[in-house]
């Protein structure tokens, strides 16, 4: 595959254009160079109302199309995705700035997660029941839910809408999906790949443009019979409140500012690459990045000494570059957005022992990127260890216990991912009971998910969960089925 090929275009109803407004667009810039990548559409309310008369078309057909059928397009998709995985991560790096490397896991993601929806087309399992009458038999049966709003993020602009276009197209469902617009040319590819894998025109629908435009039209068209999300929380609540005005299905996957505790037994050799790489891939821009660590007292002097050390030792460049291991941020603004928070952080009495600043040399002058920074004497009052700041900063604090350091992970609004390094079985098994989180990890950091987990959080990182066995559940609806086979009436009234 070529991804020079890949069209800045939307795709409605399978037919390829642009926008039906006078032609506007927006600028897509790599992060790392700040090369303009492509001009994108910029879908009007017109054209996502024609997205969803095409998905409002296709239901019929491909709601009936057999599922093993449904199958056979999914695997031709993750038979691409393989063969293709290396100019994928490319193209991937190139839009999003991840080190290629991150990008080649995020392609391999995406076509596991493909793989594993695919084989659901010869499972989807419900279950028959016995009734309380002869002669009666009770089942139930799984359903379509209609057509599926599908909104992603930027970070994982392959693995993400993958989770969530799959298992919708498998189930029967068509799909109105609308991108992040930092990153719609990788999103555009998977709508290729599906289409040259035989995808019925109109069951993948594609529009591109702002949230406040295109994703506010995709969520207030009542035909939508449910919303999945994966964004911000405060995007997450507006799109919950018109959700529940509808009484609309959903699924949210929101933000996170996940603990790892480093507890006085913890293999520090195991727990450093571990905590570094939690806090700093992607740039930090990660849900599930280890953005507070909770260090026990005895070891807290050691292990700032070698996290900083680690953090010097980070390879920060354009991810294309051989070794580079954090890329830049995503854009400008996320950029400033950063140094706002490392500029709060000093103010509130943190205390910077790495980073905090920007590059000056030629090559990084010209992209987004920040050092990977590091704050010692964190306390968890501040704005620093409670809001998502989706860069590479860490807020590093002391726990006078194991007990202290679970008060001070759950004293947060967020609940998606945690982490403890430790040696003792009861602190690793009391941490995964008392952690308020959706996912837990015992010596490994906060990221690392696997297709057939269920993925998501609690509090406000989410609603629902994604992948595992309830990528099914999200995307069907359940129905009680009663079937009479006694030919005989039966005495409805009591007495
Ligand atoms: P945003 O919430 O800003 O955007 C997510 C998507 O929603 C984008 O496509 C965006 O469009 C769209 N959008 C924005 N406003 C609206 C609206 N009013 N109505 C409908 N759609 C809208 O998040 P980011 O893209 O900045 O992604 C980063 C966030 O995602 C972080 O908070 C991160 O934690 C979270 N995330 C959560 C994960 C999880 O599984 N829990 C996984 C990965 C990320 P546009 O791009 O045009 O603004």
């Amino acid at each position: 595959m070529d991804q020079t090929l890949v069209q800045p275009e939307l795709v409605i109803g399978g037919e390829h254009r642009k926008s039906s407004s006078d032609g506007s667009t927006f600028a897509v810039r790599n992060p790392a160079t700040g090369e303009l990548l492509a001009n994108i559409p910029q879908a009007t309310k017109d054209d996502v109302g024609a997205a969803i008369d095409a998905a409002e078309r296709s239901f019929d057909i491909w709601s009936e199309t057999p599922a093993p059928e449904r199958a056979e397009i999914l695997y031709k998709v993750g038979e691409m995705i393989r063969k293709d995985k290396l100019e994928l991560a490319e193209a991937l790096t190139i839009e999003e700035g991840k080190a290629f490397s991150e990008s080649l896991a995020e392609i391999v993601e995406g076509y596991d997660t493909v793989m594993f929806i695919a084989a659901e087309g010869r499972r989807m399992w419900s279950y028959v029941s016995p009734s309380e009458q002869k002669e009666k038999f009770c089942m139930v049966i799984r359903r379509p839910v209609g057509m599926i709003g599908i909104i992603t993020p930027w970070n994982f602009p392959f693995s993400i809408p993958l989770w969530k276009i799959a298992p919708a197209i498998i189930a029967g469902n068509t799909v109105v999906f609308k991108p992040a617009s930092n990153t719609p040319l990788i999103a555009k590819t998977i709508v290729d790949l599906f289409e040259r894998a035989g995808l019925p025109k109109g069951v993948l629908n594609f529009v591109t443009g702002p949230g406040s435009v295109v994703g506010e039209a995709i969520l207030n068209d009542k035909r939508i019979k449910m919303i999945s999300f994966t964004g911000e929380t405060l995007t997450g609540h507006r799109i919950a409140q018109v959700n529940s005005g509808l009484l609309r299905k959903q699924v949210l996957e929101l933000g996170g500012k996940n603990p790892v505790i480093v507890a006085q037994d913890a293999d520090l050799a195991q727990a450093i690459p571990a905590t570094l790489y939690a806090a700093f891939s992607n740039c930090g821009q990660k849900c599930t990045a280890g953005s507070r660590i909770i260090v026990e007292k005895p070891i807290h002097a050691k292990f700032m000494e070698l996290f900083v050390k680690g953090a010097e030792a980070l390879r920060v460049g354009n991810g294309m570059r051989d070794g580079v291991q954090v890329g830049p941020l995503i854009t400008e603004a996320a950029r400033m957005k950063v140094e706002s928070y490392v500029g709060i952080g000093q103010h509130e009495g943190a205390k910077i022992l790495f980073g905090g600043g920007r590059y000056n040399d030629k090559e990084r002058s010209m992209g987004y990127f920040y050092k990977p920074t590091v704050f010692d004497e964190a306390t968890n009052d501040m704005k620093i260890s409670q809001d998502e700041i989706f860069g590479p900063v860490v807020a590093i604090m002391e726990a006078q216990s194991i007990e202290n350091a679970i008060e001070i992970a759950n004293e947060t609004r967020y609940g998606l991912s945690s982490a403890i390094y430790t040696r003792d079985i009861r602190s690793a098994f009391k941490s995964l009971a008392k952690i308020q989180s959706g996912i837990g990890y015992v010596n490994q950091g906060t990221t690392g998910a696997e297709v057939h987990l269920p993925f998501g959080g609690i509090k406000e990182s989410g609603f629902g969960r994604e992948a595992g066995e309830i990528a099914i559940e999200n995307y069907t609806e359940k129905k009680a089925v009663f079937i009479d086979y006694s030919y005989k009436s039966r005495a409805w009234f009591f007495g």
